[in-house]
């Protein structure tokens, strides 16, 4: 497992974005830890027809948060 990082793919909202929410997104996006090979496609509009896929912990300026941030160091769904 990997730590995943506001700002990272993993925590993203276009992460595996039209896929349905699977639990391991979920659990992703809850505990900011994933599994080291995990690869989805990136639904962000710049990157779609380009069919780009990432892992949890790259990145881009297209990024949008999937969770809010409560406190510093602490992000929840
Ligand atoms: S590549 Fe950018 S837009 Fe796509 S999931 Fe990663 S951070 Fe989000």
């Amino acid at each position: 497992m990997v730590k995943v990082h506001l700002g990272q793919c993993g925590v993203c909202a276009h992460f595996g974005e039209h896929h349905q929410e699977t639990e391991v997104l979920h659990r992703i996006r809850t505990t900011q830890e994933a599994p080291e090979l995990i690869v989805e496609e990136c639904g962000h509009p710049s990157n779609e027809k380009l069919h780009l896929r990432v892992t949890a912990v790259s990145g881009c300026d297209g990024f949008e948060s999937a969770v809010s941030v409560q406190r510093q160091g602490d992000i929840r769904p």
